[in-house]
């Protein structure tokens, strides 16, 4: 499970409902404010800022249409979930036009209202990170990604929607259903990593970086990604103590270091291990030295002078962009390098040489 502690409101004039739902959120470790009606949930939106809203359609004061028209004014970033009574889905899909996530029926099961929240936020989450771009003006140029993701997030809006509500007992349409989740997933990556291509260096702040601890995230991160394979995979970390800092944009180092890590996950369908070593370069002590070691299936001869181009791929999803951008960012942004050494079906190493980098102003000699 991911740390939590992510904002909800509930909204709805039932108070005996509203208390039942708060309960349940905060048994997962939401934070849960609520509001009982239209005027009141439109001030918590403001004072609590929360990230997702769970909005009943009949509230005493303002119309549920209204109070998702105000929110949406205050923020356009804050998913919001309608919940109606019966007979209230048709108004809910029309409500799904004008920003709505997605629509609840009451009586709600708990899973059902845990799926519809993940998914909501997981939505959310890549909508506001889709709108980071648009800062950037060269991106124009690339803007048919960003014209695709919308869209995406649309249809798998739309087809969580079709699950519930399809009959489960229709493999076929289960099937179906499966599949179309998985190309839009798909898709979805792939225009993610598009996206991460195409970006400008990221312009945002430096900080320390922990080697120990963005290798950490990274790893919760992929295997999460990975959980329902249930593959076993023994991650063993060999960091030197003292290991400095790095002076980087953490954004920037845990994509690098995600790109890598995913592809030692890919390359173990069976399981198998991933070490990570990261120690002072021997020679040259403002330099790290890391290493990902996995004991996957290798990379043939022919290929290794190739894993680096942009599109070059040897899977059927592959977008070919995971290591072009590792490079981007450790060679053209840090001025470190990286290499790979491989062998077929014993496995396959990436190694990282980073500066640790200096404050503005930083004029300490090194202490090696
Ligand atoms: P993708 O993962 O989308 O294929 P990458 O740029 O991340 O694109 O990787 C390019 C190729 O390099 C992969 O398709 C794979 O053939 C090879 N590769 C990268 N890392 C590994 C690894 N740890 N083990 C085996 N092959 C790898
Ligand atoms: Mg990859």
């Amino acid at each position: 499970m991911r740390p939590n502690g992510r904002k909800i409101l509930v909204v709805d004039d039932n108070l005996e409902y509203v208390d039942m739902v708060r309960r349940l959120l905060e048994s997962r470790d939401f934070q849960v404010s609520i509001a009982t009606n239209g005027k009141a949930a439109v001030e918590k939106v403001l004072s609590d800022i929360p990230e997702l809203v769970l909005l009943d359609l009949k509230l005493p004061d303002i119309p549920g249409e209204e109070v998702l028209n105000r929110i949406k004014e205050i923020d356009k970033d804050v998913a919001v979930v309608v919940v109606t009574g019966f007979g209230g889905e048709e108004v809910a899909v029309d409500l799904m036009r004008r920003g709505a996530l997605d629509f609840l029926s009451k009586p709600i099961e708990n899973e059902v209202l845990f799926g519809a929240v993940k998914n909501a936020l997981k939505i959310r989450d890549a909508q506001t990170e889709g709108r980071q771009y648009e800062k950037y003006p060269s991106l124009d140029r690339f803007f048919p990604f960003l014209e695709v993701r919308n869209p995406l997030h649309a249809i798998s809006g739309a087809l969580a929607i079709i699950q519930r509500r399809s009959d489960s007992k229709d493999d076929l349409l289960s099937q179906s259903i499966k599949i179309i989740n998985e190309e839009v997933q798909h898709l979805n990556e792939f225009v993610q990593e598009c996206l991460n291509f195409v970006r400008p260096p990221n312009s945002g702040r430096f900080v320390e970086v922990e080697i120990n601890e963005v290798t950490s995230v990274v790893i919760n991160i992929v295997s999460h990604m990975y959980e329902s394979e249930s593959k076993e995979i023994k991650i063993v970390k060999e960091l030197e103590p003292g290991l400095p800092k790095i002076y980087a944009n953490y954004e920037e180092i845990k994509q690098a270091f995600l790109n890598i890590v995913k592809n030692a996950f890919e390359a173990m369908p069976e399981g198998g291990m991933l070490t990570i070593k990261a120690c002072r370069q021997p020679g040259s002590p403002r330099h790290i030295e890391l290493v990902f070691i996995d004991t996957g299936v290798g990379i043939k001869q022919k290929n290794l002078e190739s894993l680096f181009n942009p599109f070059f791929t040897t899977k059927l999803r592959g977008t070919g962009l995971g290591l072009a951008i590792c490079r981007r960012i450790i060679a053209e942004r840090y001025h470190g390098k990286i290499h790979i050494e491989s062998e077929e079906n014993k496995g396959t190493a990436v190694k990282i040489e980073i500066p640790v980098g200096r404050r503005l102003g930083d004029n300490t000699r090194s202490e090696e």
